[in-house]
């Protein structure tokens, strides 16, 4: 088969949470630019509604769900929707996450009081669990349960955002989302396990410092903050969500048909150490 033909999803539908903003938003981009139908899921619904417009009026075909990934209940809906709206679904991104704050180290590079373990605030734990490790099993849980019943064709994709988080202490987040995207990676890795019997392949893209709305948009709002990180960064900068495109296409599509359990990092060499110290 030919290199491109591999990355062809003409035909083909994909489902993205959190696809309102940022990576998610990239996400949902890059399937309908290649060809995909596309439900775009978020919490905010109205973000996700104009979203799921513009795509339409640059000639794609999309569509907009609302849920809550801490909530099953409401993801499982979404994915009924998506599959009474397209026949089925081959492509699931389980992207939604935030940082819920209170890191170690603050934005501004002082010690946090707020972010040590003998005082951080439970309920931002058990909000960042419920959102970056919940949220995911609940999307994996019903992509699976969607793609186990495709009708067209056998299997799926599944692409997971976990973080460089879940490699590194990544001191200046929070520490839940730390152990929530370790978590990810780890059940990312048994879903791939468990569901390769049924053509589903389960992936996860690790991304570094991007340039999204995370933490209330903070380095779009502090071009100083945002100058700090790039120079963090082996490459030199933090980067845009375009950048993640072809490694979303090539995970999702038959180009990545070899591909599964794979914790894929996209950092600009942040694993390897940041260039001087936070
Ligand atoms: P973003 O804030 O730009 O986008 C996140 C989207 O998720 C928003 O539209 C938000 O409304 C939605 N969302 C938040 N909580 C939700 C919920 N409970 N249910 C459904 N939707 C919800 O942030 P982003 O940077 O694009 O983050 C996307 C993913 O990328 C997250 O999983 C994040 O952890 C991961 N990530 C981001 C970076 C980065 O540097 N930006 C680095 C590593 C990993």
């Amino acid at each position: 088969m030919k290199t491109l033909d591999q990355f062809d999803i003409k035909g083909r539908s994909a489902l993205v949470t959190g696809a309102a903003s940022g990576i998610g938003l990239a996400y949902a981009e890059c399937m309908a630019e290649a060809g995909a139908k596309v439900t775009l899921t978020d919490i905010d619904a109205e973000g996700a509604a104009r979203e799921a417009q513009r795509l339409v009026n640059e000639g794609y075909e999309a569509r907009f769900g609302v849920c809550d990934v801490s909530k099953l209940d409401q993801v499982a809906k979404v994915f009924d929707e998506h599959v009474h709206a397209y026949g089925g679904c081959d492509i699931a991104f389980a992207n939604a996450g935030l940082d819920v704050g209170n890191g170690f180290w603050t934005p501004e590079g002082d010690r946090n009081p707020d972010g040590q373990i003998d005082v951080y605030d439970p309920d931002r734990w058990y909000k960042s669990i419920g959102i970056n490790l919940n949220g995911v099993f609940h999307t994996v849980r019903e992509a699976s349960r969607v793609m186990k019943a495709n009708k067209q064709r056998r299997g799926g994709s599944i692409v997971i955002t976990s973080s460089n988080a879940a490699e590194v202490n990544e001191a200046i987040v929070g520490v839940p989302y730390m152990a929530a995207k370790a978590g990810v990676k780890h059940f990312m890795r048994h879903a791939a396990y468990e569901l390769a019997a049924y053509g589903i392949r389960v992936n996860a893209i690790a991304p570094g410092p991007f340039v999204t709305n995370i933490g209330d948009g903070w380095v779009k709002k502090n071009p100083a903050a945002k100058a700090a990180w790039d120079e963090l960064v082996p490459v030199g900068r933090m980067a845009e969500t375009y950048q993640i495109k072809p490694l979303a296409l090539l995970l999702a599509s038959d180009a990545g048909s070899y591909m599964t359990g794979a914790h894929v990092m996209i950092d600009g060499g942040m694993q390897l150490g940041p260039v001087k110290p936070l």
